[in-house]
This record gives structure tokens, sequence and C-alpha cells, in this order.
């Protein structure tokens, strides 16, 4: 153990330093320059950069025989060290080489890093620097090993060249040469070859650009393009190469828009913006270019650069976008704001045409029902289909356009009088009411439209608009199917909407409403089995208001929610009250509004509503349309089930009106059927109507449903429903809804009603 523990004395001062030629023997010098002769020669035949780096290794290994070169580099982490070149080393040695962290203890090359200086260690068994690596110098026989840093451009230690000999032995001066030059040599090797590397992602980014590259000189002849410029301009390389870029002018532009890109150029070094060239098969396009001046080291400008992308595309694109954001995307047909320009050019040409100009609102009837039930990409399909025929009642010269939802307008131009108007309208509303096949079923719709007409109704879009909006609620109040003219009328009554909104509120904390009650009889017994329970307003000024007149209000402005849950307890205590008055027990229905379910918490009335009365649950029958189950099914199921277990009944007002569907039927566990009054007015006469009652009937009997006919009026009626196998009916046959002292008169008079005459009521 001849070396001393103190590290810095074992390398000594002087033994970093560098090694001066002048102190190495003639035949030194002379083998130092024969390595480095032989290594240029291997740069000069273009030797790749681990060739020339296991060269360096070889070559020193003869000028040091009996030992072994070793290059190791940092990885990119800059934590461990990595065995890079070692071509006399076993590749076990090697694999316990690898993954070396730089400390105290980790060898000459470890050393090297963590010192960041020469590390000489001539006995590698005993040396404290060889702490980590013991085991594998005693292995491979490493006696002594001198390492030395191999530094980046930017001088920093990238890794370790070293020499590690089969016998303890110290460098002499030139040994020390031997591993500066192959160190020195390995750094440069190592740096170009990262240079070159980067070249070559550039050439390949160059190359596998999208964009088109071009390189000039002063001249602007056209030195080098990459690929995607050819290929955008349809040229091969050698057509371009030497020539201007003149040749794919398009001649869209004229000498002054040149000169100033040129001027550009001069003053800032660079020019943007969209240009149009030609390409080789004559077709121009629009391209974004972008040009630069490359200066050399002294500033002046020795090449021009120019890159570009094609944008005939994002043209494309953004005349798509247009079009999207004028038109509907499911139909096609423009929408509100192109549809406002057309009215209003129509307007225009009006005026002075001294013609009318109609404006159609068209709500199809239904609608929301249909898709919910159907799906929504039938929906989209109807909707479709719907204005493809819509299309084909109109001129060239008249728009369509979908205001969203199942919502369309149409302008009509050049419509002498009304009269033309309604023939068109007509003929709309029947185009619509053919059967539209899908799926292999065939589907009814109808619409209601609205009419507004310039010059009388109004001359611009936002009125025409309103008025014609109006008119198309009239026209679904009057049944649907059908068109409504605006008229002044209508502006009245919005009036009384108005006032109707506004009392209501009053209504409610005045306490203003009343029930009115009206019978249901059975049958075969003519017996009294329930009653409805019927809202009525009792206006302070105005007296008793129908429900017609305000329940569409409330449901609109969110009231009918408070309104309704008074009915409920209302209804509820009437029941009892009844009851405890010696009538006989009977079920009691009270109506329910889709918006009670949407936006009240119904489960919870109805429950404190049974709680506070005390009445048995099996004489409440809650009423609802259709629509209310088709909205939200899933939380619906959930609903009816909860209401239903708390032992109500449930019954389907209006039926028949909706989208009837067999499976909720069964599905929401319903009681009775209410058959709506529209079929039953005609079924003395009406054939249809015949056929479609007798179908409900025979419908509810196979789902053991009971059906109840509303508003029987006629003896005629009450024989024809008995026929069918109707169970039980409410009318004026038997009597109209009564306030309450009058219901419990009549209930006392006619415990059985055995006759029911038609004046009854
Ligand atoms: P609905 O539930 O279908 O009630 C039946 C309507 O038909 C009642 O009109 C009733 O007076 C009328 N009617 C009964 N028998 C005959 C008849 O023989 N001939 C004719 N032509 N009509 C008859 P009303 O009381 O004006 O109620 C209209 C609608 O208002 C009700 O239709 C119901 O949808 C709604 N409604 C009434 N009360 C309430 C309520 O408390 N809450 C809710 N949400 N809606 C209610
Ligand atoms: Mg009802
Ligand atoms: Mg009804």
């Amino acid at each position: 153990m001849s070396e001393p523990d103190n590290i810095v004395s074992m390398n000594g001062p002087g033994e970093t330093g560098k090694v001066e030629y002048s102190a190495l023997s003639r035949d030194e010098q002379e083998k130092i320059l024969h390595l480095q002769q032989a290594i240029l020669e291997s740069v000069a035949h273009g030797a790749d950069h681990m060739e020339i780096i296991n060269q360096v290794c070889r070559l020193e290994e003869q000028l040091l025989p009996n030992a072994v070169g070793t290059v190791m580099l940092m990885d990119d982490a800059y934590e461990l060290l990595n065995v890079y070149a070692a071509p006399s080393i076993p590749p076990e040695a090697v694999a316990q080489l690898n993954n070396l962290r730089p400390g105290p203890g980790a060898g000459s090359c470890g050393n090297v890093v963590y010192r960041r200086e020469p590390q000489f260690v001539s006995n590698a068994f005993t040396d404290p620097r060889w702490q980590d690596l013991r085991q594998l110098a005693l292995n491979f026989n490493l006696c002594s090993c001198w390492s030395m840093p191999i530094h980046s451009g930017e001088q920093k230690i990238v890794g370790t060249f070293a020499l590690s000999s089969f016998e303890h032995r110290s460098p002499s001066t030139f040994h020390r040469k031997l591993l500066e030059i192959g160190a020195s040599i390995i750094g440069i090797v190592l740096e170009r070859h990262k240079a070159q590397a980067t070249l070559r992602l550039f050439e390949k980014a160059f190359e596998g650009s999208e964009e088109g590259f071009m390189i000039t000189d002063l001249d602007q002849r056209i030195l080098s393009v990459n690929p995607a410029f050819a290929r955008v301009f349809g040229y091969l390389d050698r057509d371009l190469i030497g020539q201007t870029p003149k040749m794919l002018a398009s001649g869209r532009h004229d000498a002054a828009f040149y000169e100033a890109m040129w001027q550009s150029i001069g003053n800032f070094g660079h020019w943007r913006g969209e240009i149009w060239n030609r390409r080789k098969n004559g077709e121009i396009f629009p391209e974004w270019l972008s040009i630069a001046a490359v200066n050399d080291a002294d500033g002046h400008t020795t090449h021009y650069i120019g890159t570009f992308s094609d944008i005939s595309e994002r043209k494309t694109a953004e005349a798509q976008i247009e079009y999207l954001s004028s038109h509907d995307t499911l139909t096609g047909l423009p929408n509100r704001m192109l549809f406002k320009d057309r009215l209003e050019n129509a307007i225009a040409f009006a005026t002075r045409a001294h013609s009318k100009v109609a404006l159609l609102n068209l709500d199809l009837d239904n609608f929301k029902l249909l898709n919910d039930s159907l799906g929504h990409a039938a929906g989209d399909a109807l909707l479709c289909a719907i204005s493809a025929r819509l299309k084909s009642c109109v001129r060239d010269t008249d728009s369509l356009c979908r205001l969203g939802g199942d919502e369309f307008l149409i302008v009509l131009t050049h419509m002498p009088d009304a009269e033309s108007i309604s023939t068109v309208v007509l003929a709309m509303l029947e185009q619509i009411s053919n059967p539209i096949e899908l799926d292999g079923r065939d589907l009814s719709l109808s619409a209601s439209i609205g009419i507004a007409v310039y010059p009388e109704d109004g001359d611009d879009f936002e009125t025409l608009l309103k008025r014609s909006d109006k008119a198309m609620f009239h026209a679904k109040e009057a049944g649907r199917n059908t068109y409504r003219y605006f008229t002044e009328q209508l502006n009245t009554d919005s009036l009384e909407h108005l006032r109707i909104a506004h009392g209501l509120r009053e209504a409610v904390t005045r306490n203003q409403f009343t029930l009115h009650y009206q019978p249901q009889i059975d049958l075969a017994t003519r017996r009294l089995i329930g009653a409805e329970a019927l809202v009525r307003w009792n206006h302070p000024s105005e007296g008793l208001i129908q429900p017609g007149r305000f329940i569409g209000i409330a449901e609109q402005t969110g009231l009918i929610v408070e309104i309704g849950e008074w009915v409920l307890h209302e209804a509820c205590r009437q029941a009892v009250a009844w009851q405890q008055a010696g009538l006989p027990p009977m079920q009691v229905a009270v109506n329910m509004s889709a918006v009670q379910f949407r936006r009240g918490n119904v489960e919870k009335s109805v429950r404190y509503a049974l709680e506070q009365s005390g009445l048995d649950p099996q004489f409440l029958e809650i009423e609802i349309t259709e629509s209310v189950l088709l909205h939200d099914m899933d939380h619906m199921l959930e609903l009816i089930k909860n209401l239903k277990g708390l032992g109500l009944k449930l019954a389907i007002d209006d039926f028949g009106t909706g989208y009837s569907s067999l499976a909720y039927l069964k599905k929401f566990k319903v009681d009775r059927l209410k058959i709506d009054q529209s079929f039953v007015r005609d079924i003395a006469r009406d054939l249809d109507d015949m056929a479609i009652v007798s179908a409900i009937v025979q419908m509810a009997r196979i789902l053991n449903l009971r059906t109840i006919a509303e508003g029987v009026e006629t003896l005629g009626q009450l024989e024809f429903l008995s026929s069918q196998g109707c169970e039980e009916a409410q009318g004026f046959l038997f009597s109209k809804p009564l306030p309450p002292e009058q219901f419990e008169a009549f209930v006392r008079s006619t415990a059985s009603i055995q006759r029911p005459e038609p004046d009854n009521a």
C-alpha cells in the first residue's frame, strides 16, 4: 500500500495542468503525432463517430501495452455514468461498470466527475477512491486506472476517458499527454456528432414539413425547396432550382404589391401575408407566406427564406363556417339571421311593387311528445321530412327557415291578396298531414300556422314575427292543425293575458279559488262513483272565471304549483267533510299539470294533503295527461311508483289526444283512462270517432284498465259508449260541475241515478 490516504497529494500539484509538448521526448512527440494523423485520416474518410472513438481507444492501447481504454458518458439526467466505448473490455465488466453514480468511492472515472479533475489511481486494490468498485478491480485484475474528463463545447464535463492497466503503475508525462489527447479528440467527435444530429433534425423538419420552404440567393434565384413546396406547386425540384419565384406568380397582384413586400423585407428583414400563386396546372390558390432575410455575421443579407402554407382549405372552411352560421345544420334551411335579411328584402321589394308579404309562423303540433317517445334521431328525421315538404310548397322567391325546435318561419312574397296566402297555407297543412313513413310505421303530424301580413300588420321583421307568433298561438288554441291571421283582437287577448297573469298572483294570496265537482257515474249500475274537482277563480269584479282562461297562464308563470297544492288540499278536505256528513264514500279526482311535476314536489304535496285531511288514499285519484309521463320517463316512473305506493289511483286525462302508447300505461300502473271529449262529441255520427273510442275501450279492457268517457251530453252518446263496454261516464247529461253545497244536494237526491234526463244539468 504505497499510496497515501490524502487524495490531493496523490494527484499532486501540477498533475492536473496540461502537459507541454516540450516536456516530451522526440520519440514520444512523434508517436502522438502519428496518433493524431491516423484519426484525422478517419475523419477525412467520413468515419462514423463511434468508429473514431473506438479507434482512439485502440491506438492508445497500442501505445500503453497491458492497458485498456474506456469511454464513459453521463446520462441525460446527468446523474449516472455509462460505458460508451470500451473495445477491449469484456461485456461482463462493462455491465458491472454501467450506472455508476459519481462519488468519492466510485473509481477513477466516478471521481473525475465528482471532483471535476483528472484522477490517477496506481493501485485500485487499495486506493479509497476505488472503494465501491473494489470487487470489480479484483475480478478483472484492474490494478491501476487513470481517467481524464471529456468536456463538451461549453466546457461541461460530459464523461471520462480512462486507461486501466493490468499492472500497478503511475503515469509518465507522455501517458498523461496520451490521455489528454484522447479525451480532447473524443470531446470534439462527440460535439460534432451532436451538431450533425441537430442538423439532420433540421433537415428532417425541412424535408418532412407540411409547410413549403424555399431558400433563394440575393438575386432571388431558388437554391433549394422542400418536398412540400414542390408538391403544392406540382413541380419537380429541378424545374424550380435556378428559377425565381416570379414563375409562380398568379397575376392577381400588381407591381405595387410586390414592391411593398420587398420594401418590408428590406426595412424590417421580413414580410408576412396572404398571397395568391399559381400551380403548375394553372390553378391559382391562396397561401400564407412569410419571407425572412438571412444575414451573415456582419449583418449583410446573404439569402432569403420563404415559408408558406396552402390556405385554400382554410378558405373553404371559412366559407363553410359562414354557411353554418347562417343556416340550420339539421335541415340546411337559412337561420333566423339570414331569414331576417330575406324578409327585409322582400318588404323593400313589396313596397315598390305595392304587393303583400306574408310571414307564416308554423309550429308542429305535439311534436315534443313524438320526439320524447320516438327518440331524438326519429325527431330529427321528421323535421327534415317536414322541411322538405314545406320547400315543395313555396316558390324560389319565398324563403323558409327553422327558428329552432319544431318552429318554422316562411316568407311568402308577391302576394296579391289574403286569399292567395290562404291557398298556400292550406297546401302546407295538407302536405304536413300526409303520413310520414319512419322505420316502417306511418306517423301523422299536423301544424298550427300563424300569419302576419305586410303592410297591414307591420313593416319590420320583429313586429311581424311577434304578431305571427300570436296568431300561431291562436291557431293552437283553436284546436291545432289550422291557421289564423293576426288581428287586433289578438293584441287585446295578449293584454288580457297580462291582466290575468297579474291578477292570478293576487288570487293565490287572497285565496280567490273555489272548487266545483262534477259527478262520475258507473254506467252498469247508474250509481255515483265519484267526482272530479275542477277549479274556478272567483274574481272580485269579473265573477267566476273558468279554468280554460287561466290554467295555461298559471302554468306559464309557475303559479300552477301553488294553485295545484291548494286544489289538492281543498279536494281532500271536502271529501272527508262529506264522508263525515254521511254521504256515501266516493272517489275524488284532482287534475295535476305537467308543470307541477316538473317544478313542484308532487309526492310531498300529496302526502301532506292526505295527512292533513285524514283522507283514506284509496278515495283520491290523480288525473294527469300523457305528456306528463313522457317527460323524463325514469324520474316519472320512480315518482308515480311512490305515489301509487301511498294507495291512491291514477287516471290518464284527455286520453287519445297525445301519443297514446300501451307500453307506458302498463309501466305506470294506470287505473283509468278518461276518453277525451273530442272523441265523445261526435261519437253518434263520426265513424272515425266511433272506431277510436271502441279501440280505446277494447285496449283498456285487455290491459285491465277502467274507461270513463268525458263530456257525455246526449243519450245517443251514452248508448254507444255502453254498447262498446265503456264502464263509466261524466258529462252534462248527468250534471255540470257543481259548487260543493249543490253537489251535496245532488248526491242526496240521487243516491242512485236510474234514468238520466238530458236537461238534468
Ligand atoms: P278536464 O280535466 O278534461 O275537465 C273536463 C272539462 O270538461 C271541464 O272543464 C268540464 O267542465 C268540462 N265538461 C264536463 N262535462 C262536459 C260536457 O258534457 N260537455 C262539455 N262541453 N264540457 C264538459 P273545465 O272545468 O272548464 O276545466 C277545463 C280544464 O281545465 C280541465 O279539463 C282541466 O284540464 C283543467 N283544470 C280544471 N281544474 C284544474 C285544476 O285544479 N288543476 C289543473 N291543473 N287543471 C285543471
Ligand atoms: Mg280532468
Ligand atoms: Mg279531460
